[in-house]
């Protein structure tokens, strides 16, 4: 990759360079965003910039590059830094991205609320699954603070959950909005926080129903798979729930007409949250195993497959 350089924009701050971090620095990059990743790990700031450029390099390729800039100057926009105030200092915007504990997580963002040098920069979430009032609440800047909860990967699953604490500025939902849009991701808004956001209120809905139809010895894991990658996944990539319903019948209340009383028939017979444990762990695991051995080079093969087959599908999208 020749290096060009280029002059970016306002500055994007990146707080921890694992797997989210490397993503958003590409997409902060690829909208023309000056990007200033930090982590408290030197070996994960050099990592990440060799994944990066070979990531931006593949993408580049394979024509599914976002943004007007080529691969080479996105990679020129993104700096790293071991420094935490050099990456918040004077930042439009500034993504957390360290695990998801939440004593780190509050000890973090003391110290980027400290670090601020602008009254206007918001500080964001990356976290999948912590309220906002579990982070946010006592911060002197908790007005300026909101969640962005990106979909794995967010490069080629670009829905992103915006969870605001009840103290958020409104203007920062919009102004967060309006970025995440901006780098070519989908938000979507929560008006009040809830546990698991949407996602994966909606994901854990489906793993728990998957799971006692194995455990009650109903369905194999094999079938229960099937049910989504050539059903339900099928249509849902391109309708969610809703529309679905509403196409199925004349209309969404004719199809309650029709359906109302089986839904709620057999919602009914619903089992109860499954504990995830004994048998039906080591039985479920056991097939899992079988099929894709849990060793990071069988596991690292089918992710770079998925990830293939979501390229696929985002290109059909666009298309
Ligand atoms: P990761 O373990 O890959 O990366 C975390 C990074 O944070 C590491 O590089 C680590 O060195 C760094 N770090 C640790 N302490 C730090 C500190 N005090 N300051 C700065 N950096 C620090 O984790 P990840 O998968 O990138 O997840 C990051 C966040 O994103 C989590 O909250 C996670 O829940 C959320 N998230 C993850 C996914 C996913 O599928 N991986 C999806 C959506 C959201």
């Amino acid at each position: 990759m020749a290096s060009n350089v280029v002059q970016g924009k306002s500055k994007v701050g990146i707080i921890g360079s694992g797997l989210i971090g490397r993503s958003w620095s590409m997409l902060f990059a690829g909208a023309g965003y000056n990007v200033v990743l930090f982590d408290v790990v030197q070996s994960q700031l050099d990592n990440a910039l060799v994944d990066i450029k070979n990531q931006l390099m593949k993408l580049e390729e394979q024509s599914l590059l976002r943004g007007k800039l080529t691969a080479s100057e996105q990679f020129s926009l993104i700096k790293v830094t071991n420094d935490l105030p050099e990456a918040v200092k004077d930042a439009v915007h500034v993504q957390e991205c360290v695990p998801e504990n939440v004593d780190l997580k509050k000890k973090v963002f003391f110290q980027m609320d400290a670090a601020c040098t602008m009254d206007s920069t918001v500080l964001c979430s990356s976290t999948s699954c912590i309220l906002p009032s579990n982070i946010f609440t006592g911060l002197p800047r908790v007005a300026q603070c909101i969640i962005a909860h990106p979909c794995n990967p967010p490069y080629h699953c670009p829905v992103t959950e915006l969870v605001p604490h009840s103290e958020t500025n409104p203007a920062v939902l919009e102004k967060t909005k309006l970025i995440m849009e901006e780098i070519g991701q989908c938000p979507v808004t929560l008006k009040r926080e809830v546990d698991g956001f949407g996602l994966n209120r909606m994901q854990y809905a489906i793993i728990n129903e998957a799971w006692r139809l194995v455990t009650d010895g109903i369905m194999s894991p094999e079938d229960v798979d099937k049910i989504f990658t050539h059903g339900l996944g099928m249509r849902y990539a391109f309708i969610g729930p809703f529309e679905t319903i509403h196409l199925n019948a004349e209309g969404t209340e004719s199809y309650m007409e029709r359906y109302r009383s089986s839904i709620i028939r057999v919602s009914n017979s619903f089992g109860p949250v499954p504990t995830y444990d004994g048998e039906g762990l080591a039985s479920i695991a056991e097939t899992m195993n079988k099929r894709i051995p849990p060793n990071p080079t069988e596991l690292g093969k089918r992710r770079d497959w998925r990830d293939k087959q979501l390229i696929a599908l985002s290109k059909l999208k666009k298309d």
